[in-house]
């Protein structure tokens, strides 16, 4: 098992026991950093930022004005910081659908003049009116096709990510959500498999962020490869889609943990041994042989979960447990979550 953190009442009496100056808001502070440590509405990564945070502050036993806002302004980076990247993400995939709308929209202009055009000459043409008639509905009938198009076209752009062409978050949410009832009504099995991009932060200091997103595109193709050719092998309906930033997630319904285990360890491999190739403008190799490493983490749907109010964020959370673990354990590897019934009946998240 890997939660071996004090419970929150130890935590308590130990914030307690600290000599804070009169009237200091640091008790406050820290009981409330407390209790976000164990909210699982917040990702296994910044429930332990908070806890490193809160242990820092515990030892320094330095309770200072000054520190209390250094304090504070951590506090509030390790809690926005799922935000603000989902804020960025959303904002940078609008301004990229505003864009697609408008391209669309300016071609469509002359359609519209070309309509009106074709209109004015039918009727100027005194042909017989019912052949008229049949022209201009002719006419109007392409136009009406032509933005029947455009709006299928748009509705497949607000589900795939632009950068990779890889689904989008919206639809993995959706996805997910949809696979839940269909898994749950039909009692079959439903797998989630998380892959994050280890170190990517590192890559991009020392490459710049251009080619970490020539890595990204790279990493989402290996991704979108693997799911179809495992989906081709197995007669599966496995999707693949940018989770967020340099993370994916793979939705298998009707798989096992076998199959899922053995997609996640064949797309990491190919992954680490992808050699990655750095070229200037002309075309000449400036770095070669690069390599990245990726991290998963898998969890199979719990029935239990079903009956709780959000199932999917329970799922994810599992699985980023996982996902988590395989970080701290040493990166570029898989682990499993396995949710099981401890003696009171409560589900609790082991990891493999
Ligand atoms: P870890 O192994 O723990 O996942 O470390 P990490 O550095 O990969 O994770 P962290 O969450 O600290 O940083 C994520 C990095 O991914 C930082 C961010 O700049 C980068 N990233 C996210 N989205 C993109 C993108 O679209 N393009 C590029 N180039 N980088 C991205
Ligand atoms: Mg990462
Ligand atoms: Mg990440």
């Amino acid at each position: 098992m890997e939660n071996r953190a004090p419970t929150q009442t130890a935590m308590n009496a130990f914030i307690n026991k600290q000599n804070f100056p009169p009237d200091s808001p640091w008790p406050a502070l820290l009981h409330c950093l407390c209790s976000q440590q164990f909210n699982e509405n917040l990702s296994h990564r910044q429930r332990a930022e908070i806890a490193d945070l809160l242990a820092e502050a515990l030892l320094a036993e330095s309770f200072s004005e000054r520190r209390l806002q250094e304090f504070f302004t951590q506090k509030e980076e390790i809690l926005n910081s799922h935000y603000v990247a989902e804020l960025q993400a959303a904002l940078e995939e609008t301004a990229g659908l505003f864009t697609q709308l408008k391209n669309i929209s300016s071609r469509r202009v002359g359609d519209i003049v070309k309509l009106e055009k074709t209109t004015l000459n039918t009727v100027k043409s005194g042909k017989n009116p019912s052949l008229m008639v049949a022209e201009l509905r002719k006419a109007f009938r392409e136009v009406i096709k032509i933005m029947e198009k455009d709006r299928e076209r748009l509705a497949e752009l607000s589900n795939t990510d632009q950068l990779t062409g890889m689904a989008n978050r919206r639809f993995f949410d959706g996805y997910l959500e949809q696979t839940i009832t269909t898994a749950a009504s039909r009692q079959e099995e439903l797998l989630l498999l998380m892959i994050d991009i280890d170190d990517f932060k590192k890559f991009n200091d020392q490459y710049g962020h251009l080619v970490g997103d020539e890595v990204l595109k790279i990493a989402a193709k290996i991704i979108m490869d693997s799911v179809a050719e495992s989906n081709r092998l197995r007669g599966k309906n496995s999707t693949c889609s940018r989770y967020g930033g340099e993370e994916f997630g793979i939705i298998m319904p009707e798989s096992t943990e076998e199959e899922c285990l053995e997609l996640a360890e064949s797309l990491r491999k190919r992954i680490a041994h992808y050699p990655i190739i750095i070229r200037n403008a002309q075309g000449d190799i400036l770095q070669k042989d690069i390599h990245i490493t990726v991290s998963a983490g898998f969890c199979a749907l719990h029935p239990l979960w079903l009956q709780e109010e959000n199932p999917a964020s329970r799922f994810i959370g599992a699985t980023d447990k996982a996902l988590y673990t395989a970080k701290k354990r040493g990166r570029n590897m898989v682990c499993q979550c396995k949710p099981y019934l401890d003696h009171n009946k409560q589900i609790t998240l082991a990891i493999l």
